[in-house]
């Protein structure tokens, strides 16, 4: 027998890790940088490693009291009620949960192009279909006419806010717009994966008066979980019984739940994550010798087409990697003249510098 039709289903494509490379390459993989998935270059908190060291002599058990703990650290750090709190297998996980719970077989979500692969694929295995808004060149704005223009009633709108992987966001007023024009029974899914890192407000305050905006938060960046799996949605007041009857029994690991608790307190530890962060965007927005997109995430869009010709992701992301530098190229997101590149640690990001212009001088 075989499984059913999933033909439409797309593989997701992360960037690749520095043990697959280094195998390909026959290196040893400490000679190699990876900025390829807008991972913490510092890592997680000391205090989260202390905190799983300590959690897993415990693991015997189901996770119970901790769940509890962390969805009432967070309630209270969005000054929420902790029911509107969706914790899950990272932010991937809560949207899936914001899929089970909002769609109907046949009902259509709308996404971004250039955007975020999980979106769509989500949908799909909830048996609904997939439109996309496209953002439009040269700088890929993101407003509320770009996406009101080609919005037909789906029952989900997508908005990445800092947005990968072109690092733009949406203003608090253009989600407000795109909320209050939009149907009653859209729900507009505003996806804060890089939140820590921007200026721009999070869109947490629209929740206060509506009852269609909810709010995707993840540990995979700015507090450097990414390998535990940990993340959020924050959802409308009016919705809170749902979770309950779609969450995966114990939808976070006692071990993902400790180290996010103590993670949540080391507020040093994701205030010196920003700041490398801001740094290095800037650094490579004034250094690298090919346009880069102002960006408010841990990454920065470098449109490589002008040196390398329409095929230049690949060609520099092959030529990167072979000096011991992996990026992501940007093929796979629908942007064959482009590579996305982490912010590294300060000496990180001057190598991945030094790197690139060497490879697009060529
Ligand atoms: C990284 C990321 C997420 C969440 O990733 P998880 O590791 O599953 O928490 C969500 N949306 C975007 C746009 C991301 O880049």
């Amino acid at each position: 027998m075989q499984p059913r039709d999933l033909s439409a289903h797309v593989a997701y494509q992360a960037g690749r890790g520095i043990e697959e490379v280094a195998r390909d390459l026959g290196v040893d993989p400490a000679t190699l940088t990876k900025l390829a998935s807008n991972e913490n270059p510092h890592g997680p908190s000391p205090d989260a490693i202390e905190a799983i060291q300590d959690t897993a002599p415990g693991i015997s058990s189901y996770p119970k009291a901790a769940h509890a703990d962390l969805t009432a650290a967070i309630a209270d750090r969005w000054d929420c009620d902790p029911a509107q709190v969706w914790l899950a297998n990272g932010g991937d996980g809560a949207l899936d949960y914001l899929a089970r719970a909002t769609l109907e077989p046949g009902d259509t979500v709308l996404v971004p192009n250039p955007g975020f692969a999980y979106y769509g694929m989500s949908a799909r295995f909830h048996h609904g279909d997939v439109a996309e808004y496209d953002l439009s060149r040269p700088d890929f704005a993101l407003d509320a006419e770009t996406v009101l223009s080609q919005y037909d009633d789906e029952r989900v709108v997508y908005l990445t806010s800092p947005h990968n992987p072109t690092g733009g966001t949406f203003s608090l007023d253009a989600v407000e717009t795109i909320a209050a024009e939009t149907d009653d029974d859209t729900l507009v899914v505003v996806d804060e994966a890089y939140g820590e890192y921007a200026e721009t407000e999070s869109a947490r305050t629209l929740l206060d008066d509506r009852d269609d905006v909810a709010i995707l938060r993840t540990f995979s960046k700015a507090y450097g979980l990414a390998g535990i799996r940990l993340g959020y949605a924050i959802v409308p007041e009016e919705w809170a019984d749902a979770y309950a009857r779609v969450n995966t029994p114990f939808a976070a690991s006692e071990l993902a739940c400790r180290a996010g608790l103590a993670a949540m307190d080391d507020d040093e530890h994701v205030e010196k994550s920003v700041e490398t962060a801001q740094w290095a965007r800037e650094y490579m927005r004034d250094e690298l010798d090919a346009p880069v997109f102002e960006s408010e995430g841990n990454f920065v869009l470098v449109d490589v087409s002008d040196a390398r010709g329409s095929e230049a992701a690949a060609t520099v992301f092959e030529e990167a990697q072979r000096e011991g530098l992996i990026v992501r190229d940007c093929t796979s997101f629908g942007l064959p003249g482009c590579v996305r590149v982490t912010c590294g640690t300060e000496e990180e990001t001057r190598e991945a510098v030094t790197v690139l212009n060497e490879v697009l001088s060529r």
